[in-house]
Protein backbone atom coordinates (compact mmCIF):
# COMPACT_ATOMS: atom_id res chain seq x y z
CA UNK A 1 0.00 0.00 0.00
CA UNK A 2 1.52 3.28 -0.50
CA UNK A 3 -0.06 5.63 2.25
CA UNK A 4 0.29 9.23 2.25
CA UNK A 5 3.25 11.34 1.73
CA UNK A 6 4.11 8.87 -0.54
CA UNK A 7 5.43 11.12 -3.74
CA UNK A 8 3.31 10.26 -7.43
CA UNK A 9 4.80 10.30 -10.95
CA UNK A 10 2.65 11.43 -13.74
CA UNK A 11 3.42 11.34 -17.01
CA UNK A 12 1.52 14.03 -19.04
CA UNK A 13 0.96 17.47 -17.62
CA UNK A 14 -2.40 18.06 -18.61
CA UNK A 15 -5.68 19.29 -16.87
CA UNK A 16 -6.43 15.56 -16.42
CA UNK A 17 -3.05 15.45 -14.31
CA UNK A 18 -4.03 18.84 -12.76
CA UNK A 19 -7.25 17.66 -11.20
CA UNK A 20 -5.82 14.24 -10.50
CA UNK A 21 -2.82 16.44 -8.26
CA UNK A 22 -5.85 18.63 -6.51
CA UNK A 23 -7.12 15.48 -5.04
CA UNK A 24 -3.61 13.80 -4.59
CA UNK A 25 -2.13 16.86 -2.85
CA UNK A 26 -5.94 16.66 -0.44
CA UNK A 27 -5.00 13.62 0.62
CA UNK A 28 -1.24 14.55 1.69
CA UNK A 29 0.33 12.95 -1.59
CA UNK A 30 3.07 14.90 -2.98
CA UNK A 31 3.16 14.60 -6.96
CA UNK A 32 5.70 15.25 -9.85
CA UNK A 33 4.79 15.64 -13.30
CA UNK A 34 6.63 15.23 -16.53
CA UNK A 35 5.84 17.08 -19.53
CA UNK A 36 7.79 19.15 -22.34
CA UNK A 37 5.26 22.37 -22.18
CA UNK A 38 7.00 24.44 -19.44
CA UNK A 39 4.58 25.26 -16.36
CA UNK A 40 1.98 23.27 -17.63
CA UNK A 41 -1.63 22.75 -16.01
CA UNK A 42 -0.36 19.79 -13.84
CA UNK A 43 2.90 21.50 -13.38
CA UNK A 44 1.67 24.49 -11.66
CA UNK A 45 -0.06 22.51 -8.74
CA UNK A 46 2.60 19.40 -8.40
CA UNK A 47 5.48 19.73 -5.93
CA UNK A 48 7.44 19.68 -9.50
CA UNK A 49 7.92 19.08 -13.26
CA UNK A 50 10.17 18.39 -14.99
CA UNK A 51 10.17 19.38 -18.24
CA UNK A 52 11.25 16.78 -20.80
CA UNK A 53 9.36 15.15 -23.69
CA UNK A 54 8.17 11.59 -23.49
CA UNK A 55 10.23 9.95 -25.27
CA UNK A 56 12.97 11.00 -23.56
CA UNK A 57 14.15 7.91 -21.44
CA UNK A 58 16.57 9.69 -19.06
CA UNK A 59 14.32 11.74 -18.26
CA UNK A 60 11.33 9.64 -17.52
CA UNK A 61 13.70 7.37 -15.47
CA UNK A 62 14.77 10.05 -13.36
CA UNK A 63 10.93 11.02 -12.21
CA UNK A 64 10.58 7.32 -11.54
CA UNK A 65 13.47 7.58 -9.29
CA UNK A 66 11.78 9.80 -7.39
CA UNK A 67 8.40 8.14 -7.08
CA UNK A 68 6.62 5.07 -4.96
CA UNK A 69 4.46 4.50 -7.99
CA UNK A 70 3.56 6.44 -11.28
CA UNK A 71 0.78 6.58 -14.07
CA UNK A 72 0.05 8.67 -17.45
CA UNK A 73 -2.90 11.17 -17.84
CA UNK A 74 -2.61 11.46 -21.19
CA UNK A 75 -2.82 8.00 -23.67
CA UNK A 76 0.16 9.00 -26.07
CA UNK A 77 2.66 8.75 -23.68
CA UNK A 78 5.57 6.70 -25.54
CA UNK A 79 4.87 2.99 -24.64
CA UNK A 80 8.98 2.45 -24.54
CA UNK A 81 9.24 5.19 -22.11
CA UNK A 82 6.50 3.42 -19.53
CA UNK A 83 8.26 -0.33 -20.27
CA UNK A 84 11.81 1.59 -19.40
CA UNK A 85 10.46 2.55 -15.97
CA UNK A 86 8.78 -0.76 -15.36
CA UNK A 87 11.78 -2.49 -16.28
CA UNK A 88 13.76 -0.31 -13.81
CA UNK A 89 11.87 -2.12 -10.98
CA UNK A 90 9.15 0.74 -10.87
CA UNK A 91 5.38 0.23 -11.15
CA UNK A 92 3.45 2.42 -13.36
CA UNK A 93 -0.55 2.04 -13.29
CA UNK A 94 -2.04 0.90 -15.85
CA UNK A 95 0.70 -1.07 -17.15
CA UNK A 96 2.57 -0.46 -20.00
CA UNK A 97 0.59 -3.62 -21.55
CA UNK A 98 -2.60 -1.55 -21.06
CA UNK A 99 -1.12 1.10 -22.68
CA UNK A 100 -0.05 -0.37 -25.75
CA UNK A 101 -3.64 -1.69 -26.56
CA UNK A 102 -5.65 1.03 -25.93
CA UNK A 103 -3.08 3.54 -27.47
CA UNK A 104 -3.72 1.84 -30.75
CA UNK A 105 -7.13 1.75 -31.87
CA UNK A 106 -6.50 -1.31 -34.61
CA UNK A 107 -5.09 -3.24 -30.97
CA UNK A 108 -7.67 -2.34 -29.30
CA UNK A 109 -10.50 -3.11 -31.56
CA UNK A 110 -8.86 -6.52 -32.17
CA UNK A 111 -8.22 -6.94 -28.16
CA UNK A 112 -12.30 -5.71 -27.89
CA UNK A 113 -13.45 -8.40 -30.14
CA UNK A 114 -11.73 -11.33 -29.12
CA UNK A 115 -13.34 -10.86 -26.17
CA UNK A 116 -17.06 -10.61 -27.49
CA UNK A 117 -17.25 -7.25 -27.10
CA UNK A 118 -19.05 -5.95 -29.73
CA UNK A 119 -17.02 -3.56 -32.25
CA UNK A 120 -18.65 -1.15 -35.29
CA UNK A 121 -17.12 -3.23 -38.73
CA UNK A 122 -13.77 -2.04 -39.05
CA UNK A 123 -10.76 -3.36 -41.52
CA UNK A 124 -7.13 -2.15 -41.26
CA UNK A 125 -5.70 0.29 -44.20
CA UNK A 126 -2.06 0.23 -45.29
CA UNK A 127 -2.44 1.34 -49.01
CA UNK A 128 -4.63 2.71 -51.39
CA UNK A 129 -5.33 -1.35 -52.59
CA UNK A 130 -6.70 -1.38 -49.01
CA UNK A 131 -9.20 1.42 -49.21
CA UNK A 132 -10.47 0.05 -52.57
CA UNK A 133 -11.39 -3.32 -50.40
CA UNK A 134 -12.76 -1.97 -47.18
CA UNK A 135 -14.77 0.50 -49.39
CA UNK A 136 -16.66 -2.57 -51.24
CA UNK A 137 -15.98 -4.75 -47.53
CA UNK A 138 -17.53 -2.09 -45.37
CA UNK A 139 -19.35 0.28 -47.08
CA UNK A 140 -20.36 4.08 -46.79
CA UNK A 141 -20.61 6.13 -44.47
CA UNK A 142 -17.28 5.58 -42.34
CA UNK A 143 -14.83 6.81 -40.58
CA UNK A 144 -11.27 6.97 -41.82
CA UNK A 145 -8.97 6.96 -38.66
CA UNK A 146 -5.29 7.72 -37.60
CA UNK A 147 -4.36 4.23 -34.91
CA UNK A 148 -3.11 6.54 -32.65
CA UNK A 149 -2.45 9.82 -31.81
CA UNK A 150 -5.27 11.19 -32.39
CA UNK A 151 -7.74 13.03 -29.79
CA UNK A 152 -10.81 15.16 -29.99
CA UNK A 153 -11.47 14.45 -32.84
CA UNK A 154 -8.08 15.10 -34.45
CA UNK A 155 -6.52 12.45 -37.00
CA UNK A 156 -10.30 11.33 -38.39
CA UNK A 157 -12.30 12.04 -41.34
CA UNK A 158 -15.83 10.85 -42.33
CA UNK A 159 -16.11 9.35 -45.44
CA UNK A 160 -19.67 9.26 -47.73
CA UNK A 161 -17.78 8.13 -51.14
CA UNK A 162 -14.97 6.09 -52.61
CA UNK A 163 -13.32 8.95 -53.62
CA UNK A 164 -13.31 11.14 -50.19
CA UNK A 165 -11.64 7.75 -48.65
CA UNK A 166 -8.97 8.05 -51.46
CA UNK A 167 -8.66 11.72 -50.15
CA UNK A 168 -8.75 11.18 -46.81
CA UNK A 169 -5.95 8.17 -47.25
CA UNK A 170 -3.82 10.74 -48.29
CA UNK A 171 -4.12 13.50 -45.59
CA UNK A 172 -4.46 11.11 -42.92
CA UNK A 173 -1.38 9.22 -44.16
CA UNK A 174 0.51 11.98 -44.29
CA UNK A 175 -0.27 12.97 -40.62
CA UNK A 176 0.36 8.98 -39.57
CA UNK A 177 4.06 9.09 -40.48
CA UNK A 178 3.58 5.48 -42.60
CA UNK A 179 1.47 4.13 -39.56
CA UNK A 180 -1.92 1.94 -40.32
CA UNK A 181 -4.88 3.78 -40.36
CA UNK A 182 -8.47 2.08 -39.49
CA UNK A 183 -11.59 2.40 -41.34
CA UNK A 184 -14.27 1.91 -39.35
CA UNK A 185 -18.57 1.70 -40.13
CA UNK A 186 -19.99 5.05 -39.24
CA UNK A 187 -22.30 4.09 -36.23
CA UNK A 188 -25.82 5.37 -36.44
CA UNK A 189 -26.15 5.88 -32.16
CA UNK A 190 -28.59 7.49 -30.99
CA UNK A 191 -26.58 8.34 -27.97
CA UNK A 192 -23.05 8.09 -26.32
CA UNK A 193 -22.53 7.17 -23.30
CA UNK A 194 -19.32 6.69 -21.23
CA UNK A 195 -18.69 4.55 -18.36
CA UNK A 196 -15.90 5.23 -16.01
CA UNK A 197 -14.73 1.95 -13.95
CA UNK A 198 -11.94 1.84 -11.49
CA UNK A 199 -10.16 -1.61 -10.72
CA UNK A 200 -7.36 -2.03 -7.62
CA UNK A 201 -4.95 -4.13 -7.83
CA UNK A 202 -6.96 -6.90 -5.59
CA UNK A 203 -9.22 -6.87 -8.84
CA UNK A 204 -12.11 -5.12 -6.60
CA UNK A 205 -13.94 -2.80 -9.61
CA UNK A 206 -16.10 -0.11 -9.77
CA UNK A 207 -18.30 2.01 -11.65
CA UNK A 208 -19.70 5.34 -11.78
CA UNK A 209 -23.10 6.45 -12.77
CA UNK A 210 -23.10 6.49 -16.78
CA UNK A 211 -22.95 9.98 -18.32
CA UNK A 212 -24.90 10.63 -21.75
CA UNK A 213 -22.16 12.71 -24.02
CA UNK A 214 -23.21 15.39 -26.53
CA UNK A 215 -20.06 16.25 -28.70
CA UNK A 216 -19.44 19.13 -30.66
CA UNK A 217 -17.22 18.89 -33.67
CA UNK A 218 -16.12 15.25 -32.23
CA UNK A 219 -14.86 16.77 -29.34
CA UNK A 220 -17.08 16.71 -25.75
CA UNK A 221 -19.52 19.77 -25.40
CA UNK A 222 -22.15 18.27 -22.71
CA UNK A 223 -22.43 15.43 -20.00
CA UNK A 224 -25.36 14.75 -18.12
CA UNK A 225 -25.86 12.44 -15.60
CA UNK A 226 -27.80 10.20 -14.79
CA UNK A 227 -27.95 9.23 -18.47
CA UNK A 228 -31.55 8.70 -19.83
CA UNK A 229 -31.12 4.91 -20.56
CA UNK A 230 -33.09 1.73 -19.06
CA UNK A 231 -31.57 -0.65 -16.74
CA UNK A 232 -30.88 -3.44 -19.22
CA UNK A 233 -28.38 -0.54 -21.08
CA UNK A 234 -26.85 0.32 -17.73
CA UNK A 235 -26.35 -3.43 -16.73
CA UNK A 236 -25.19 -4.24 -19.88
CA UNK A 237 -22.59 -1.09 -19.66
CA UNK A 238 -21.39 -1.86 -15.91
CA UNK A 239 -20.60 -5.44 -17.22
CA UNK A 240 -18.92 -4.33 -20.72
CA UNK A 241 -16.53 -2.00 -18.18
CA UNK A 242 -15.80 -4.95 -15.65
CA UNK A 243 -14.62 -7.37 -18.69
CA UNK A 244 -12.38 -4.87 -19.99
CA UNK A 245 -10.96 -4.15 -16.83
CA UNK A 246 -10.47 -7.93 -15.44
CA UNK A 247 -9.46 -8.75 -19.09
CA UNK A 248 -6.64 -6.30 -19.17
CA UNK A 249 -6.41 -6.69 -15.63
CA UNK A 250 -6.13 -2.26 -15.36
CA UNK A 251 -5.08 -1.12 -11.89
CA UNK A 252 -6.33 2.48 -11.96
CA UNK A 253 -9.41 4.54 -13.46
CA UNK A 254 -10.58 4.24 -17.20
CA UNK A 255 -13.69 5.35 -18.98
CA UNK A 256 -15.53 2.98 -22.13
CA UNK A 257 -16.75 5.53 -24.54
CA UNK A 258 -19.71 3.73 -26.45
CA UNK A 259 -22.50 4.14 -29.19
CA UNK A 260 -26.13 3.49 -28.22
CA UNK A 261 -28.30 2.24 -30.83
CA UNK A 262 -31.88 2.04 -31.47
CA UNK A 263 -32.60 -1.45 -30.80
CA UNK A 264 -30.96 -0.45 -26.82
CA UNK A 265 -27.66 -2.58 -27.94
CA UNK A 266 -24.24 -0.91 -27.00
CA UNK A 267 -20.84 -1.13 -29.30
CA UNK A 268 -18.23 0.21 -27.81
CA UNK A 269 -16.05 3.23 -29.56
CA UNK A 270 -12.72 3.41 -27.55
CA UNK A 271 -11.39 2.73 -24.29
CA UNK A 272 -9.27 6.19 -22.52
CA UNK A 273 -7.00 4.25 -19.72
CA UNK A 274 -7.43 7.26 -17.71
CA UNK A 275 -9.94 9.56 -16.04
CA UNK A 276 -12.12 11.00 -18.89
CA UNK A 277 -13.16 14.47 -19.49
CA UNK A 278 -16.82 12.91 -19.28
CA UNK A 279 -16.23 12.04 -15.60
CA UNK A 280 -15.58 15.59 -14.76
CA UNK A 281 -18.75 15.66 -13.02
CA UNK A 282 -17.87 13.43 -10.54
CA UNK A 283 -15.49 16.13 -8.19
CA UNK A 284 -18.97 17.82 -7.83
CA UNK A 285 -21.51 15.67 -7.70
CA UNK A 286 -20.15 12.38 -6.36
CA UNK A 287 -19.04 10.93 -2.87
CA UNK A 288 -15.48 10.01 -4.67
CA UNK A 289 -14.25 11.98 -7.53
CA UNK A 290 -12.78 9.57 -10.44
CA UNK A 291 -9.61 11.12 -9.35
CA UNK A 292 -9.60 10.10 -6.23
CA UNK A 293 -10.81 6.65 -6.93
CA UNK A 294 -7.80 6.41 -9.64
CA UNK A 295 -5.74 7.74 -6.42
CA UNK A 296 -6.94 4.76 -4.43
CA UNK A 297 -6.76 2.03 -6.96
CA UNK A 298 -3.11 3.09 -7.67
CA UNK A 299 -2.27 2.83 -4.44
CA UNK A 300 -3.63 -0.13 -3.03
CA UNK A 301 -6.50 2.13 -0.91
CA UNK A 302 -9.82 0.66 -0.56
CA UNK A 303 -12.36 2.48 -3.51
CA UNK A 304 -14.59 4.89 -2.17
CA UNK A 305 -18.24 5.30 -2.69
CA UNK A 306 -19.42 6.57 -6.60
CA UNK A 307 -22.84 7.10 -5.39
CA UNK A 308 -24.48 10.15 -7.27
CA UNK A 309 -25.21 13.20 -4.71
CA UNK A 310 -27.30 15.30 -7.18
CA UNK A 311 -28.20 15.05 -11.06
CA UNK A 312 -25.28 17.03 -12.83
CA UNK A 313 -24.37 18.35 -16.02
CA UNK A 314 -21.02 19.59 -17.33
CA UNK A 315 -20.14 21.22 -20.11
CA UNK A 316 -16.49 21.70 -21.48
CA UNK A 317 -15.11 25.48 -22.38
CA UNK A 318 -13.24 25.64 -25.33
CA UNK A 319 -10.90 28.11 -26.47
CA UNK A 320 -11.77 30.34 -29.66
CA UNK A 321 -8.96 32.04 -30.90
CA UNK A 322 -9.37 35.54 -30.16
CA UNK A 323 -8.29 36.22 -26.48
CA UNK A 324 -6.74 34.58 -23.53
CA UNK A 325 -8.41 36.69 -21.28
CA UNK A 326 -12.16 35.08 -19.64
CA UNK A 327 -14.92 37.53 -19.56
CA UNK A 328 -18.40 36.97 -18.05
CA UNK A 329 -17.23 35.05 -14.75
CA UNK A 330 -19.11 36.75 -12.81
CA UNK A 331 -21.92 36.48 -14.44
CA UNK A 332 -21.45 32.92 -15.07
CA UNK A 333 -21.13 32.21 -11.26
CA UNK A 334 -24.93 34.54 -10.59
CA UNK A 335 -26.49 31.04 -10.56
CA UNK A 336 -24.93 29.27 -6.63
CA UNK A 337 -25.43 25.83 -8.16
CA UNK A 338 -22.82 26.42 -10.69
CA UNK A 339 -18.99 25.68 -10.48
CA UNK A 340 -16.04 27.10 -12.58
CA UNK A 341 -13.38 25.18 -13.05
CA UNK A 342 -10.40 26.25 -15.37
CA UNK A 343 -6.96 24.72 -16.14
CA UNK A 344 -4.40 27.71 -16.32
CA UNK A 345 -3.83 27.27 -19.70
CA UNK A 346 -2.05 30.51 -21.03
CA UNK A 347 -3.63 30.35 -24.80
CA UNK A 348 -7.21 29.82 -25.30
CA UNK A 349 -6.18 28.34 -29.00
CA UNK A 350 -9.68 27.51 -30.79
CA UNK A 351 -11.36 24.42 -29.44
CA UNK A 352 -8.50 23.99 -26.86
CA UNK A 353 -10.31 22.26 -23.36
CA UNK A 354 -9.60 25.41 -21.09
CA UNK A 355 -12.11 24.49 -18.59
CA UNK A 356 -15.41 23.13 -17.88
CA UNK A 357 -18.81 24.45 -15.93
CA UNK A 358 -20.78 21.79 -13.52
CA UNK A 359 -24.53 22.84 -12.32
CA UNK A 360 -26.20 20.13 -10.00
CA UNK A 361 -29.84 20.46 -9.77
CA UNK A 362 -33.01 18.31 -8.89
CA UNK A 363 -33.34 17.41 -12.44
CA UNK A 364 -31.07 16.23 -14.85
CA UNK A 365 -32.79 18.97 -17.20
CA UNK A 366 -32.43 21.86 -15.22
CA UNK A 367 -28.71 20.79 -14.34
CA UNK A 368 -28.60 21.27 -18.40
CA UNK A 369 -30.26 24.32 -18.90
CA UNK A 370 -28.27 25.89 -16.04
CA UNK A 371 -24.90 24.81 -17.26
CA UNK A 372 -25.66 25.84 -20.56
CA UNK A 373 -26.71 29.54 -19.51
CA UNK A 374 -23.78 29.70 -17.21
CA UNK A 375 -21.55 28.72 -20.52
CA UNK A 376 -23.14 31.34 -22.61
CA UNK A 377 -22.38 33.97 -20.66
CA UNK A 378 -18.85 33.19 -21.23
CA UNK A 379 -16.05 34.54 -23.87
CA UNK A 380 -12.62 34.70 -24.67
CA UNK A 381 -11.57 38.01 -25.42
P1 LIG B 1 -11.16 10.76 -29.98
O1 LIG B 1 -9.94 9.96 -29.67
O2 LIG B 1 -10.88 12.02 -30.68
O3 LIG B 1 -12.09 10.87 -28.80
P2 LIG B 1 -13.23 9.09 -31.12
O4 LIG B 1 -12.99 7.90 -31.95
O5 LIG B 1 -13.83 8.87 -29.78
O6 LIG B 1 -11.88 9.89 -31.07
O7 LIG B 1 -14.19 10.07 -31.95
C1 LIG B 1 -14.69 11.28 -31.43
C2 LIG B 1 -16.18 11.37 -31.70
O8 LIG B 1 -16.45 11.25 -33.12
C3 LIG B 1 -17.00 10.26 -31.07
O9 LIG B 1 -17.29 10.52 -29.73
C4 LIG B 1 -18.24 10.27 -31.97
O10 LIG B 1 -19.08 11.35 -31.65
C5 LIG B 1 -17.64 10.51 -33.34
N1 LIG B 1 -17.31 9.21 -33.97
C6 LIG B 1 -16.10 8.63 -34.01
N2 LIG B 1 -16.14 7.44 -34.65
C7 LIG B 1 -17.42 7.23 -35.00
C8 LIG B 1 -18.12 6.17 -35.68
N3 LIG B 1 -17.50 5.08 -36.13
N4 LIG B 1 -19.46 6.31 -35.85
C9 LIG B 1 -20.12 7.40 -35.40
N5 LIG B 1 -19.51 8.44 -34.77
C10 LIG B 1 -18.19 8.36 -34.57
MG1 LIG C 1 -13.28 9.50 -27.93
Amino acid sequence: MILPPAIIGVLGGGQLGRMFTMEAKRMGYRVWTLDPEPDSPCGQIADGQIEAPFDDVEAVLKLAEKCAILTYEFENVNVTSVEAIEQSGKIVSPSSRVLKITQNRLLEKEFLRDHQIPVTDFWKIETLKDIEIAGKEIGFPSVLKTTSGGYDGKGQIVIQTQKEAEEAFQVLEKISEGKRLVWEKYVPFVKELGIICSRNRAGEAITFPIAENTHKENILHLSLVPARIGGKVEERLNEIARIIAESLQIVGTFCVETFLLEDGSVIVNEIAPRVHNCGHYTLDACLTSQFEQHLRAICDLPLGSTQLLSPVAMVSLLGEGKGNELAGVEAALQDPNVKLHLYGKKVAKAKRKMGHLTAVADTVEEAVERALTAHQKLRWR
